[in-house]
């Protein structure tokens, strides 16, 4: 940020190195690592720092909103390290100037810089319509600090050290971390279930060993997962106890006391540790996935049947998120969700319109017989092949649409009916 203290020549260098790292990194792994701030090991003091770091940096970040509002001007016409004090709110609603105690400056660039690319982010969605309103919006807990370089280091392999706190702390998961990985930023998280590290890491690209097989999957929401191969794999996750009591425990809480706050409280604690099981199955199956060369599937409305009837056997499991963790892979292709996978007879092509959800079996005129699911996801790699010369798919198409799906199948489709009227014409 030191703007016009470098000559022309220093500016050009810094071009440079910048594109020189750019262009590195743009062959290599992005990968992110979540380090857990032992909760336990931490001393009083830095617990109070951790705590004020984050108390400090929302009272800050609404600051600098309420400037940017009173001031009428561009968030990137506010000074953020010109910022000793801020005014906030007590506890009865008073607004008081508190002079910032732990929170260093350079926190309060990259919360300051971080603002002004949400406020970006946010233009553009609304630019494109996916987003109705365009603003920033006051914080009640601000949950994440942008680190640099210099705002944090490993002092050996399982402690830490971190601007602002006292001392090192230990933390857990470094082990997951390659030593050969170049760090670029990382972020100080604050969750209900403790304080976090994740660090976002430069790695050499490893070459993927597939296993030269494909699979089809169906995303379905009574069986979970179905696969080509007649796997059905189980995806739910099952609500812990302790969620179900303290959920009965909140709602015999009243309103704004004491306890129903630290009902509150437990109850984040279980949900996020709800999430972090929903995440580790997900992770476990797709790692198990992985391993097939091409993988086919269809792009059905997940988000849809939050709303529908299935709502409740979709919050308990992990379907959303193996989805998109599947839709990242390099190997993936997605076939358009009006291609009739389940519909489609792969014998006589012909197409069953009056089957219903209630239909496990598929069964055919033809004599065709399979397990709906299973028969859907055969379903899946037959139509892609058939979308394509020689049944190959070029790595970079990573999706089949309707409009090819009828270029290849529905003349076969219709050559199929044509053919079978003709015989019946002719015993
Ligand atoms: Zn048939």
């Amino acid at each position: 940020m030191s703007r016009g203290l470098h000559t022309e020549e220093e500016k050009a260098k810094i071009r440079a190195s910048k594109q020189a790292t750019a262009f590195r990194h743009s062959s290599m792994d992005v990968k992110v690592y979540e380090l857990k701030l032992v909760d336990r090991r931490l001393n009083k003091q830095q617990k109070e720092q951790l705590d004020l770091l984050f108390l400090e940096g929302k009272w800050f970040y609404n600051h600098i909103l309420s400037e940017k509002k009173k001031r009428e001007i561009p968030l990137n016409c506010v000074n953020p390290t010109s910022f000793k004090d801020v005014v906030k709110k007590d506890k009865d609603g008073h607004e008081v100037s508190y002079k910032l105690q732990v929170l260093p400056s350079h926190f309060k660039q990259t919360i300051h810089m971080r603002m002004i690319s949400n406020e970006k982010t946010i233009r553009a969605l609304v630019k494109k319509g996916l987003q109705k309103h365009g603003s920033l919006k006051f914080k009640s807990e601000l949950s994440c600090i942008p680190l640099k370089g210099m705002d944090w280091k490993f002092k050996n392999a399982r402690k830490v050290w971190l601007m602002g706190v006292k001392g090192q702390m230990l933390v857990r998961g470094v082990e997951q971390i390659p030593t050969d990985v170049e760090f670029a930023n990382a972020n100080l998280i604050k969750r209900a279930d403790g304080y976090f590290l994740k660090v976002t890491t430069y790695q050499k690209r490893k070459e993927q060993e597939n296993n030269g097989k494909e699979i089809g999957l169906d995303l379905g929401i009574k069986t979970s997962i179905t696969t080509s191969k007649g796997e059905k794999i189980d995806i739910s996750i099952e609500e812990s106890d302790r969620l179900k009591k303290l959920q009965k425990e909140l709602s015999r809480r009243v309103k704004g006391s004491n306890n129903r706050w630290k009902t509150v409280k437990k109850l984040r604690k279980a949900y996020q540790k709800q999430t972090n099981k929903k995440q580790d199955k997900a992770n476990k199956i797709v790692h198990r996935l992985k391993a097939y060369s091409r993988i086919y599937m269809q792009d059905e409305n997940i988000a849809g049947w939050h709303n529908g009837m299935f709502w409740k056997k979709v919050q308990h499991s992990c379907l959303g998120t193996v989805k998109s963790k599947l839709m990242a892979l390099p190997q993936t292709v997605v076939l358009d969700k009006f291609i009739p996978t389940t519909k489609l007879c792969p014998k006589c092509h012909s197409i069953k319109n009056n089957l219903s959800l209630a239909d496990r079996t598929y069964v055919c005129s033809c004599g065709y017989q399979e397990d709906r699911d299973v028969h859907a996801a055969k379903n899946m790699i037959s139509i892609a092949k058939s979308c394509f010369e020689d049944g190959f798919v070029p790595t970079e198409h990573r999706e089949i649409t309707l409009t090819e799906f009828k270029a290849a199948v529905a003349d076969e489709i219709l050559s199929s009916k044509l053919g079978r009227r003709s015989e019946k014409i002719t015993p």
